[in-house]
């Protein structure tokens, strides 16, 4: 679904990603794990072209998102994102979060808009507020409403940039149970995240990046578990 072949980018004289080869396959679960600068939302943005990469190629679902004859946005409708921040409109109730690109940009109606939102809330536990704004929601229940959003326009693929480092501690796990269950479900992820035992657990593979490289890459039992590079066990002896 997602092939990164030598991706550079640079900002300014700073080289940031230096030929980062990557493959997500279909109903993949790759976790991207590595130190704060090393790069990893910088690959992730990469991805649905939030950064344009300086060099390489990004393929997403077999089309190359970096030919300028691309239309991004086709490709976007089939990429759902989740961030650190919530990212919800204000001023829009749960229902309404969850509709609203559906409807502008998906050219969805609005009552299978509303069956969708309604679905998706009902997965991610919250089919009961569907009324309420998301100030009305704790940190955890707003994260949640954002994968509910997100899994409204029916991705196939999931891009998650540390979706529960903003959390409280006590609600990063209802988090973790939801894309647990996406992952269960087959749906192809590529999650950056800090969480080990998540990676450990959910991952098909775990990619270790530092310094704008990939320095190992493998199942968790090997990246995690029995890492070959000493950067990857000085990382994992700092944060585990
Ligand atoms: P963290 O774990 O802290 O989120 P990260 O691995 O996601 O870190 P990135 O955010 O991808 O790291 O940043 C990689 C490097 O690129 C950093 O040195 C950062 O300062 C730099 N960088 C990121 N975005 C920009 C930008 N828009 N302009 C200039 N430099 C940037
Ligand atoms: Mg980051």
């Amino acid at each position: 679904v997602v092939v990164l072949d030598g991706l550079v980018k640079r900002f300014g004289d700073t080289e940031v990603l230096t030929g980062i080869d990557l493959e997500v396959r279909r109903g993949e679960v790759v976790c991207v794990i590595g130190p704060s600068g090393s790069g990893k939302s910088t690959l992730l943005r990469c991805v649905n072209l939030l950064e344009q990469p300086s060099g390489g190629r990004v393929l997403v679902r077999g089309t190359d998102v970096t030919d300028p004859d691309c239309d991004i946005d086709a490709v976007r409708r089939h990429v759902g994102m989740v961030f650190q921040g919530f990212n919800l409109f204000p001023h829009l109730t749960v229902i309404e979060n969850c509709t609203v690109a559906q409807r502008k940009v998906a050219k969805v109606g609005k009552a299978e808009a509303e069956r969708r939102a309604q679905a998706n809330l009902d997965r991610v536990g919250l089919g009961d507020r569907g009324g309420a704004y998301p100030a009305e929601l704790s940190g955890g229940q707003q994260q949640r409403v954002a994968i509910a959003r997100a899994l409204s326009m029916e991705p196939d693929l999931m891009l998650f940039d540390e979706p529960t480092s903003a959390l409280d501690p006590e609600l990063v796990g209802d988090v973790l149970e939801v894309m647990r269950d996406l992952a269960d479900e087959g749906m192809t992820m590529l999650v950056v995240t800090h969480e080990m035992a998540f990676a450990r657990q959910v991952a098909d593979r775990v990619v270790f990046m530092d310094g704008g490289v990939v320095v190992e890459e493998g199942p968790p039992s090997q990246v995690i578990g029995a890492p070959r590079e000493a950067r990857t066990r000085d990382f994992l002896d700092r944060v585990l």
